[in-house]
């Protein structure tokens, strides 16, 4: 396995497995892989005949009151999970290298922003948009994977390729869980004892939407409010939004649809953590 941390020679390694007609699967990540991510990159290898890795903390998706100084970083054992999992290449390239000074132009969308996390961390999808233009254009993959437990990430990049029109397959892989459900996540590290049962209401309040609607109920802002009530049991969670939504426009719902997406976000202390689920209406489901 390749280690690159030259964007010159990304170019150059993914070049050379094109001219022989290979074909290449892309799983970016920041880091602090857990079985979320190697869940992307087994199917990426599924897919393609090589898999690149990229791990790399974008500093241009974080806010200045957010965690990007404390993001969890463990290079060398992220290293050695790529390698049993048998990538071809790891990118690593440093934040000078993504971002020389002068740097100015960034990647925006217009409207699938506007909505969810983006009402709350306004330039964050402008980071990862244009991290991801970036490294689409250095590492030049056949096949991207993304987590559906960004769904909104996964949402935009999908846009971003066709308005780009890049010539790249975009793959959205379900979301890993722990066994009681928590939605596996590197920021999972800093929960303590005491806040990791809380934690698990967002899973929770997402389960009791699904029985509402089993139950019939198809009143959105009813199945909001009785999620957002189960999120504040606990005193020490701060809702950021409880959303259901179309889950392609992401524009929020009065009534269930045949599918809608119900999205959670909280603050558990000083943790930002996110869950999300597709709502079927129940006749609609088998
Ligand atoms: P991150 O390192 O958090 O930027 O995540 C890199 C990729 O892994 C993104 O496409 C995420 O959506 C995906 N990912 C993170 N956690 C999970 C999970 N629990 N299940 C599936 N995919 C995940």
């Amino acid at each position: 396995m390749k280690v690159i941390a030259s964007i010159s020679e990304m170019t150059r390694f993914s070049e050379n497995l094109r001219r022989q007609d290979q074909t290449i699967a892309f799983v970016p990540t920041m880091g602090y892989l857990h079985e979320g991510h190697v869940a992307l990159m087994r199917e990426g290898k599924k897919k393609a005949d090589h898999l690149v890795v990229s791990i790399f903390v974008n500093p241009a998706q974080f806010g200045p009151s957010e965690d990007f100084s404390t993001y969890p970083r463990a290079v060398e054992q992220d290293l050695e999970k790529c390698r049993t999992i048998g990538a071809a290449a790891v990118f690593t390239p440093g934040s000078a290298d993504i971002y020389p000074p002068g740097f100015q132009t960034y990647v925006a969308l217009e409207k699938l922003p506007l909505h969810l996390c983006g009402l709350s961390r306004p330039q964050f999808f402008r980071g990862v948009a244009t991290v991801v233009t970036k490294l689409f254009n250095i590492v030049n993959p056949h096949f991207a994977l993304f987590g559906e437990k960004d769904y909104q990430q996964l949402a935009i990049i999908r846009q971003l390729v066709i308005d780009l029109n890049f010539d790249i397959e975009i793959i959205g892989v379900p979301i890993v869980r722990e066994p009681d459900g928590l939605a596996k996540s590197s920021r999972n590290k800093y929960l303590t004892q005491k806040q990791r049962p809380h934690a698990l209401l967002l899973h929770h309040c997402i389960q009791a939407a699904e029985k509402m609607v089993k139950d019939g109920e198809t009143d959105a802002r009813k199945i909001e409010d009785a999620a957002i009530q189960i999120l504040l049991s606990c005193p020490d969670i701060t809702v950021d939004y409880v959303s259901i939504c179309d889950p392609v426009t992401l524009d929020g719902v009065t009534g269930i649809q045949e599918k809608s997406l119900m999205a959670v976000a909280v603050w558990l202390g000083k943790i930002r953590l996110i869950d999300n689920q597709i709502l079927f209406l129940p006749n609609k489901n088998v």
